[in-house]
């Protein structure tokens, strides 16, 4: 063959899998109510709407009477469903599964379950795990901390076919030690000074990390400004490399301390007294967000007092595997359970949010900082995938309606991934990730979970298909 033939064959090739990439499979949802949860009733619901995919990305959306569906695009039925951007959770962690053997710094749990052997599992189990996010309708997800081997995991949620978005941060920058969860690539390590956190940070970065993490735990005695101080130059360093600072700070003085420092993301409520001027102004200067994170406590509490039972949702879409070790508790020989949990089994009150987390949700709602849903998940109790719809139920008894709570896990929650101009919204151009659902979900947020489809990169997926896969 002549060099000029090979040269204009290959042009010719190049030039065909470049259209083939454009265009992809055609998905067209016709006839389906539509909500952007970016803006407000009643411009946020659009009836009678056809959505057209192509590829990865949502090419047209418009009122079903004038816009056409391409011929050969594969049609689904949107009459009588509604169709919302893919859920975001702003706030989980892959290192640890949700039953009762994944923080044996909480609850040590190790002379009947090994610790290693649980980590060894949730590693294995990691595909499946993607699969019940997924499920869940959730398509993106922030992984707000974790050993280094967190970094693999979003490069294999890259890679995986059924997988949700993933964002990561790496080992928290911590003021306390967990020596229990150190088998030699800790989650949360333990920083006694600015060049310690500087150092750490520059190892974190080379990671490329979506987020810097700290773990703002003071207790009384400590010195609030050495604290900061530290937290300031974790910031810095994280700043000058293009990447936000993500703080856990659950009272009012240590969030306070943790904007002053420069905090870009409070990963939970703060729970001890309400908000004040002050947070609310360090929080906007900032441009804050703020994810309450309000079932995990009960969750934990739920779990390690024997009354932990599954919602429906979770009963069809959480990782079966986790679902039939939340009882362990009755198979565990009393001499083998923790002193905390013999203790909460004596007092298994039925556990109820904080009415200051509550109260603190909406101050800082109506305020106008950004509110992202969270969960937390893979702490005891509150399970990968559906846990998404015990928080938000608990978000509307801070006063949230639906729309404001759907708003928190799709646009806000864009912020947190750093996608908002690609995801969290259903606007021509942008990634088509997004779910069709069975049931209004302005009318109830509960009816989230019924999910009839998820769309995640242009790819279909159902529900039903995705937990099979993984029994
Ligand atoms: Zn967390």
């Amino acid at each position: 063959m002549k060099p000029g033939w090979f040269g204009l064959a290959a042009a010719l090739m190049l030039a065909g899998v470049a259209c083939q990439a454009a265009d992809g499979p055609i998905t067209a949802i016709v006839g389906a109510t539509v909500i952007h949860p970016e803006r407000d009733l009643p411009s946020a619901v659009a009836s009678n709407s056809t959505l057209i995919i192509a590829g990865r990305r949502i090419e047209s959306i418009g009122p079903a009477s004038s816009t056409p569906v391409p011929a050969g695009a594969t049609r689904i039925d949107g009459k009588g469903k509604w169709v919302v951007p893919g859920l975001i959770d702003s706030h989980i962690h892959f290192f640890q599964s949700g039953n009762l053997y994944t923080r044996p710094d909480v609850a040590d749990f190790n002379a009947w379950m090994p610790y290693a052997k649980e980590v060894e599992r949730n590693k294995a189990r990691l595909p499946a795990t993607f699969k019940v996010w997924l499920a869940s309708g959730v398509t993106s997800v922030v992984d707000i901390g974790g050993p280094f081997w967190n970094f693999d995991v979003r490069d294999a949620a890259l890679k995986s076919a059924a997988a949700p978005r993933v964002a990561v941060a790496g080992p928290l920058l911590s003021m306390v030690d967990r020596v229990k969860l150190d088998l030699g690539d800790p989650p949360i390590i333990r920083i006694t000074s600015a060049d310690e956190a500087r150092a750490l940070v520059r190892r974190e970065l080379e990671r490329k990390p979506d987020f810097i993490k700290v773990w703002f735990i003071h207790r009384q005695g400590d010195d609030l400004a050495a604290q900061e101080a530290i937290v300031k130059a974790a910031a810095d360093a994280a700043h000058a490399a293009g990447v936000r600072l993500a703080v856990h700070a659950t009272e009012l003085i240590v969030a306070k301390a943790s904007l002053r420092a420069g905090a870009d993301f409070l990963v939970h409520s703060v729970e001890d007294e309400a908000v004040d001027e002050e947070f609310l102004a360090l929080a906007k200067e900032n441009r804050a967000l703020y994810c309450p994170t309000l079932f995990v406590t009960l969750g934990y509490r739920y779990a390690l007092s024997n009354t932990w039972r599954p919602t429906e949702a979770e009963r069809r879409l959480a990782d079966p595997q986790i679902l039939a070790a939340m009882n362990d508790l009755q198979r565990i020989p009393r001499e083998s359970l923790p002193e905390r949990v013999v203790k909460a089994m004596n007092q298994p009150a039925p556990p109820k949010p904080s009415a200051i987390a509550l109260q603190n949700l909406r101050k800082v709602w109506d305020a106008g900082i950004p509110v992202v849903m969270g969960t937390d998940a893979g702490n005891i109790g509150t399970l990968h995938g559906p846990s998404v719809f015990r928080e938000m139920e608990i978000m509307t008894q801070a006063g949230l309606t639906p729309l404001q709570v759907l708003r928190s896990a799709t646009s806000n929650g864009a912020k947190a991934m750093g996608m908002e101009r690609e995801i969290g919204t259903l606007a021509p151009g942008n990634l088509a990730d997004l779910v069709i659902l069975d049931a209004d979900p302005l009318a109830d947020v509960m009816n989230l979970s019924k999910v009839h489809r998820v769309i995640k990169d242009g790819r279909v997926f159902v529900p039903d298909e995705l937990i099979r896969s993984v029994l």
